[in-house]
């Protein structure tokens, strides 16, 4: 296995790119926009695929990588679901898992620092972004950010982790770079109390002052979707609604983007194909499915995911590849049902 803990001094935070090999996919959890050039210098000299970028929670002390590095590499990007940023390309939910080739990431919901906190087991770590800290836990006086929660993710699920699960957090100011859960239940400060009460009042005494950045990184961090507009005024957008008029038309092909728990989870449209993003290139590519059904039935194709960014990235690139009757549903699935578009949640033909 391939991991690398990368350090940004400015906001100290810790950055994690994770592999099973080299030439394999790879993904990154919360990437610092000033250090983007260095992760894809990185991934390159590892001879990496970035395949997913993954923030912990909606950040106040630096502006996300997310953004930057789907544009710079057609990444998918994460985060859970109780996230406010605007559009992420997929959300995730607790008991779900974050994959990608031999590496695998169980989800927890761990809220507390804020609302939309999560925390990331594999095999012998855990990713706690500022839910845990080395001796230390995340503030919880901003962003709906509740002391009573986060007692609740740390005692409730992270301290319940095997002892030996090695800690790496978001962020260290100390210059501690790992530990472990029973480590920190003996020794991190905070986390010597004999009950909820005495922590949340513990939490509420701690008078820091806000980030120097946080005026400007959280409605930064809100906005990292992708603009669908500009794929929009290259013609090759349909709303959900006009969408939903198109269903049962024979020349229109529905295919569906998304990974299999979304479909289980979600629901997608009835009689789409499921041509997932992680294959889009061999299948847009000559003689590949895609390209053979749009080049044999001229049909359209209509691309769909759950918010339209990945749908988004597939048009350019089925475009691209000589596709040109590519389209995607803005708004992807969430639009869909917004516009009363039926979904099952049968299973359907796979590309
Ligand atoms: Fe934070």
């Amino acid at each position: 296995m391939l991991f690398r803990q990368l350090f940004d001094s400015v906001s100290s935070t810790y950055t994690y790119i994770i592999a099973s090999r080299h030439g394999g996919e790879a993904l990154i959890i919360d990437p610092v926009l000033e250090k983007v050039e260095r992760y894809l210098q990185l991934a390159r000299e590892l001879d990496l695929k970035l395949v997913k970028a993954v923030d912990t929670h909606l950040h106040a002390d630096h502006i996300t990588g997310l953004g930057a590095l789907r544009d710079r590499t057609h990444c998918v990007t994460v985060m859970g679901e109780h996230s406010r940023a605007d559009i992420v390309s997929m959300r995730v939910a607790e008991g779900e898992r974050i994959e990608i080739e031999g590496v695998s990431l169980d989800v927890l919901y761990t809220p507390g620092h804020t609302d939309d906190s999560y925390s990331f087991v594999m095999d012998d770590r855990v990713f706690t972004g500022d839910t845990l800290l080395i001796r230390g836990t995340g503030r919880t006086d901003f962003q709906n950010g509740d002391a009573r929660a986060q007692y609740d993710s740390i005692f409730g699920k992270l301290l319940k982790l095997p002892s030996e699960t090695f800690v790496f957090p978001a962020h260290d100011y100390k210059g501690d770079t790992v530990s472990t859960i029973g480590e920190e239940k003996q020794f991190n400060p905070r986390l010597q109390v004999g009950s909820v009460d005495e922590y949340v009042e513990l939490m509420g005494n701690l008078k820091l002052a806000n980030p120097k950045m946080m005026d400007v990184a959280v409605p930064a961090n809100m906005h990292i979707g992708l603009h669908q507009d500009e794929i929009a005024r290259k013609g090759w957008a349909v709303s959900a609604v006009d969408a939903v008029l198109l269903r049962d038309r024979r020349d229109v092909a529905f295919v569906d983007l998304r990974e299999k728990h979304e479909r289980e989870r979600h629901g997608s449209i009835p009689g789409s194909l499921h041509a997932p993003y992680h294959d889009l290139q061999e299948n847009i590519a000559e003689g590949g499915m895609l390209h053979e059904l749009a080049e044999a039935t001229g049909k359209r194709i209509l691309f769909y995911c759950a918010y339209g960014e990945r749908s988004a990235m597939a048009v350019e690139a089925a475009q691209e590849a000589g596709i040109k009757t590519a389209y995607h549903i803005a708004g992807g699935v969430d639009a869909w049902k917004k516009a009363n578009g039926p979904v099952t949640r049968q299973t359907s033909r796979l590309v």
